[in-house]
């Protein structure tokens, strides 16, 4: 998978080679003691931060699946959408959304980068997941390349679709490491709109950047 961002969490490294049921002992000096992307602050979104000499930690899920509710139908819309951009070849692009504010901000970036890339579009994660005969999910699944952009390192929206389309055909972006801030901010609403759009505005520009530079390669 490639990306801005590669998991650099030694602690997570640690923690997605383990098997649950889990009570790791782990001792402060395995780990890094800036946290994964040396952030100043803390949200519910950092992985666990290590302040004593031992702590057992338990935040570990191994690989697991949910049983979906069938569906049947379609979104007339979102079909015509998705099928013009089959056709146009367009390469889709997902991402995370708010109401947490690294949602948000990966949210309105994605828009950019679709916005103002001209071989990319907008692709709705939700339709692609969990509408398997809808189009969306046909131009994802069959699309030679997608671009997720999830909020923060947990990589929600990625997980999945690494899932569906395999990581060698996404570039997985953890875009909270672009901006570095709002560590301890949940809501959305409690970041003014106007700065969230200037956020995703430089968010998307680093975006923009690597997107054309692995073009050119
Ligand atoms: S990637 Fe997951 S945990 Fe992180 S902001 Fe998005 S949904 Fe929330």
């Amino acid at each position: 998978m490639s990306g801005i961002n590669e998991d650099s969490s030694d602690l997570h490294d640690v923690l997605m080679v383990v098997a649950p049921p889990l009570a790791l002992v782990i001792r402060e000096a395995s780990l890094n003691p800036e946290g994964p992307f040396a952030l100043g602050g803390r949200s519910t979104c950092d992985p666990p931060q290590i302040s004593s000499t031992e702590l057992t930690v338990t935040g570990y899920t191994a690989d697991f699946a949910i049983a979906v509710e069938g569906v049947k139908g379609y979104c007339p819309a979102g079909e015509a959408y998705a099928k013009q951009n089959i056709e146009d070849k367009k390469i889709p692009v997902l991402s995370c959304e708010g109401p947490c504010i690294r949602g948000e901000i990966a949210r309105l970036a994605a828009n950019l980068v679709a916005q103002e890339l001209p071989s990319y579009a907008r692709a709705c994660h939700a339709e692609t997941f969990f509408v398997p005969h809808s189009s969306m999910a046909r131009w994802v699944k069959e699309a030679e390349k997608s671009i997720m952009i999830d909020g923060c390192f947990l990589k929600c929206h990625g997980r999945v679709l690494k899932g569906l389309v395999g990581e060698e055909k996404m570039v997985h972006i953890d875009a909270l490491p672009l901006y570095k801030k709002y560590t301890d901010i949940f809501l959305m609403d409690d970041v003014p709109e106007e700065e969230r759009k200037a956020v995703a505005r430089q968010v998307a520009d680093k975006i923009i950047a690597l997107l054309k530079s692995e073009e050119r390669q």
